[in-house]
């Protein structure tokens, strides 16, 4: 609990008060990897105006810290929160601590970056937001979803979109090359779009072609673009996912250090659990799933095309080192939600009596008609996610959206991923110290997108401020139960203004849109 106190009664007049609210007895973590100390941070009109020694009595309010840690509110580089202007509070990554958000990755953004971010004038959110301009809603825009390369006219116009977005204030380019329809892209085309986000300084942040059997690959591409395009390379949730490449992300962090050394600038970001979430139809091949749900029915109708979409599944199982779909577990199916929470082996056990995996696949293959289906894939390596959040270019970031609280069963990293980090990981583990995990939420994500008065306490800086007990602090979300909120946070600030009050949103809506920074 915190205690907040007002002052200004006891005070002669209003006008001697310099500052709206003062922190007072905690340690300040900065968010630069420093190590904590003890300092008061003054806050007026929305910014740090002073870290030090200050006089309680010349605020309008005290926060009194109680000896807890004083942090830059968390800023998440990696969410998908097209819909958040319908959700405008984002309790789940208010309560981990998240202040900040960056939307439109994995491919997917608004194709309209100056009006997406205007709806801040007549729908005021509790959180910071900046968008990237992605590759494949740009695309579908222009090609639909079709199977090819774009004629010279398309690239035109898929160029002129990035650059008008980029106008707009997005702060990079986002690809999803796994998904229909990045997937489509040849490497050319992504290229030519990212030396146009590069010429107004975005970075390109991609969920990469391949983070299975083939992500040594994958991870080439991306830098490849990079260094192509002379722009910085952000690597989405950075991972391997396939149990034959489990224990060599020494090797897949090798690629990204090598780079460093030639000079591109690349980091990644992460989420601290060993299952991915994605859709059900990226299991399939991307071949099968161009143009859209209807046409991939008429191509499975054919049977000599089911017996390829059969060898291939079964080839990239192989490869990945999974005997079957018992890592694949359902979050949410609407045409059936009695299958959520349950794995495709057991799904095609209750369903068809026998689970072989043609049996399994044939179960896939009916999901998809109906609609398809959103995933949790436990797929991970533990020894890989530690390796991985170990390094210094690795940020933390959910990959999640703004949950409707107690709807299907997601990935518990969207109401615990930073919770998570900070409990398990640095207290329980000890895997990174408290005060580095903290500059992979905030300084680091700040650097990565450009976002210069934030991510630190500083003078001058944004009072995006989070206040927590680093002994209490839980990740309670679960595979199993993820719609519960995470503990030990006691005040999460935005803008100056009290979002969370450790136990209740306040209702306040103080967040503001980051825009691509211009001069
Ligand atoms: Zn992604």
């Amino acid at each position: 609990m915190i205690i907040i106190s007002s002052t200004s009664t006891t005070l002669p007049q209003q006008s001697s008060t310099e500052y709206d609210l003062v922190i007072t007895n905690g340690r300040v973590v900065d968010g630069t990897g420093n190590p904590w100390f003890r300092a008061s941070i003054g806050i007026k009109d929305g910014k740090i105006v002073k870290v030090g020694h200050i006089d309680p009595s010349t605020a309008k309010q005290v926060i009194d810290a109680q000896n807890q840690i004083v942090a830059p509110g968390f800023i998440d580089v990696h969410t998908h929160v097209e819909d958040i202007f319908g959700n405008p509070t984002a309790e789940n990554f208010v309560r981990m601590g998240v202040t900040s958000l960056i939307t439109g990755n994995c491919g997917g953004s608004a194709t309209e970056i100056g009006e997406f971010l205007g709806r801040f004038k007549e729908k005021p959110l509790a959180v910071n937001l900046a968008t990237l301009i992605a590759h494949g809603s740009v695309r579908a825009k222009v090609m639909g979803l079709d199977d090819r390369a774009p004629t010279a006219e398309e690239q035109q116009k898929m160029n002129a979109l990035v650059e008008q977005g980029m106008k707009d204030g997005a702060v990079g380019l986002s690809t999803g090359l796994i998904y229909v329809p990045g997937t489509y892209a040849k490497t050319d085309e992504v290229i030519e779009l990212a030396k146009v986000a590069a010429r107004y300084g975005g970075t390109y942040a991609s969920h990469i072609r391949n983070e299975e059997a083939h992500v040594v690959e994958a991870i080439n591409e991306a830098i490849n673009i990079g260094e192509q395009a002379k722009m910085p390379v952000e690597i989405s949730h950075f991972k391997i996912s396939a149990k034959s490449l489990w224990g060599k992300s020494p090797m897949t962090i090798g690629l990204v250090k090598a780079a460093r050394d030639r000079g591109l600038t690349v980091t990644v970001d992460q989420y601290a659990y060993t299952a991915s979430s994605t859709s059900l139809d990226s299991r399939m091949p991307s071949w099968v799933l161009a143009g859209g749900r209807a046409e991939g029915r008429k191509r499975l109708a054919d049977p000599s095309t089911r017996t390829k979409v059969f060898d291939e599944m079964k080839q990239e199982l192989k490869e990945r080192g999974f005997k079957d779909y018992s890592y694949a577990y359902v979050a949410s199916y609407r045409a059936n939600p009695e299958f959520n929470g349950k794995n495709i082996a057991e799904i095609t056990q209750q369903v068809r009596g026998k689970k072989k995996v043609d049996e399994q696949i044939e179960q896939i293959l009916e999901m998809y008609d109906k609609g398809g289906a959103s995933m949790v894939y436990r797929s991970m390596s533990e020894g890989d996610v530690q390796n991985i959040m170990r390094e210094p270019f690795t940020m933390i970031a959910s990959d999640s959206g703004v949950r409707e609280f107690g709807a299907g069963v997601p990935h518990p990293r969207g109401y615990g991923n930073n919770a998570r980090v900070l409990g398990h990981y640095v207290r329980d583990l000890k895997v990174v110290t408290l005060e580095d995990a903290i500059r992979k939420m905030t300084s680091l994500p700040a650097q990565t997108f450009n976002l210069r008065d934030r991510g630190q306490i500083r003078e001058g800086f944004a009072a995006d401020i989070v206040i927590f007990d680093e002994t209490k602090i839980t990740d309670k979300a679960t595979f199993e139960q993820p719609h519960q909120y995470a503990e030990g946070f006691s005040s999460v600030l935005v803008n100056g203004k009290l979002v969370f009050d450790g136990t209740k949103m306040t209702g306040l809506m103080p967040g503001v849109a980051l825009r691509r920074i211009t001069d």
